[in-house]
């Protein structure tokens, strides 16, 4: 699904030499780098304070602590989405509260969203699913109403736009309260083992976050709150000090990728490709997720597998159906789009390195056989 050996080749002097760095000075945690880096995130997003930490899914959690979210309060997320998200809530004895999604968007279903809200309902977390943003201004507007805190899940669409209603263009992940990323690996910009980020544009805020990713310490041996260990490694630092500057390119070359396949398969009636721009809003494309409508996703799932073609379902089990989060205050008629999401979904080959002559490949089989 993703060709990272071509990426580092390109990347390789600056990011052994940076490693060699690290190893030399022996700063193998918060050092010099992941300061470096800190600073590049920022300026970057146009943010005031980004935290870095160990992986994303530390980054939501420590995201919720920060904002004093307590046991029994509600928080309203997407039903069709990675685990993480719903499982912080519930580790942190919050009420995990899922939502269906848009149809064209594939995210967080505002309308769901507003019929959720109740006055226990504290936060939430809109997840940019695939490269997308989530319909930010009507989620902050809510917000506002109702005042609720909003965490904006940018594991997926680091470094896309949202334009508002206004025009004003911020980078997804800055809009929120606060935005929590990952830098696994595959991710949009990933680095080479696991990593995360928190960031905020208020300051007591991520004053509080940086106590809690150091043990709830403000000063040394002083546990002011219940913290956690979470913290990004300089090795990891050094690739995405060498990899930010690129990160638009990378960007910009999945949206091509995209644009290939979506150009391939506006032939085909019975696959639906994902919309480019709702609203002027720009999609990175972490994932290509397309629907196949005539039944046959399982049966084109088996044939590009024969053919050596990668190709995953994203997600194949609503949330709500899931052992961990099922909950009988949920009605299955209420989720019918994550529902048939669930059985349509497929994801092709997605990353930087993708040449025509593999797109040629992967969009050939796949409209030989959806007929
Ligand atoms: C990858 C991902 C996470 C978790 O990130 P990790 O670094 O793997 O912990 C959370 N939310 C979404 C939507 C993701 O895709």
């Amino acid at each position: 699904m993703v060709d990272l050996k071509s990426q580092y080749d390109d990347i390789k002097e600056i990011v052994n030499a940076g490693i060699q760095e690290v190893l030399d000075t022996t700063t193998y945690i918060n050092g010099p780098k992941v300061h470096e880096f800190q600073k590049n995130l920022e300026q970057y997003l146009g943010v005031k304070h980004v935290i870095p930490c160990a992986n994303g899914t530390d980054a939501l959690q420590i995201a919720m602590m920060g904002l004093g979210l307590k046991p029994g309060d509600e928080v309203i997320t997407a039903d069709f989405t990675f685990a993480a998200t719903v499982e912080v809530v519930a580790l942190l004895g919050l009420v995990p509260v899922l939502v269906d999604v848009e149809e064209d968007s594939m995210n967080i279903s505002v309308d769901a969203i507003k019929k959720a809200i109740t006055p226990k309902t504290k936060a939430i977390v809109p997840v940019h699913l695939f490269g997308r943003a989530a319909n930010m201004d009507a989620i902050m507007d809510l917000a506002k109403e109702h005042n609720l805190f909003v965490i904006e899940d940018n594991a997926q669409a680091i470094g896309a736009n949202y334009t508002a209603a206004n025009g004003t263009k911020t980078k997804v992940g800055a809009i929120g309260h606060i935005g929590a990323t990952s830098f696994f690996p595959s991710k949009n910009l990933g680095c080479y083992g696991d990593g995360g980020a928190i960031f905020t544009n208020d300051d007591e805020l991520a004053h509080t976050i940086r106590g809690i990713v150091n043990h709830g310490m403000y000063e040394r041996y002083h546990h002011d709150v219940v913290g956690v260990n979470s913290r990004l490694d300089s090795i990891q630092a050094v690739v995405l000090n060498a990899k930010l500057p690129l990160l638009d390119k990378y960007n910009t070359a999945r949206k091509n990728a995209a644009k290939a396949y979506n150009d391939a398969f506006s032939v085909n009636e019975n696959i639906i490709t994902p919309v480019f721009d709702i609203d002027g809003d720009d999609h990175v494309f972490h994932q290509y997720v397309m629907r196949i409508t005539n039944g046959k996703r399982d049966a084109l799932l088996t044939h590009l597998q024969e053919k050596g073609i990668p190709c995953a379902i994203y997600y194949p089990i609503p949330l709500h159906k899931q052992k961990a989060y099922a909950d009988a205050r949920y009605n299955d008629v209420d989720f019918p789009v994550t529902n048939m999401f669930a059985d349509q979904v497929i994801a092709l080959p997605m990353h930087t390195e993708l040449g025509k002559d593999q797109i040629d490949f992967i969009t050939s089989t796949v409209l030989e056989f959806v007929k």
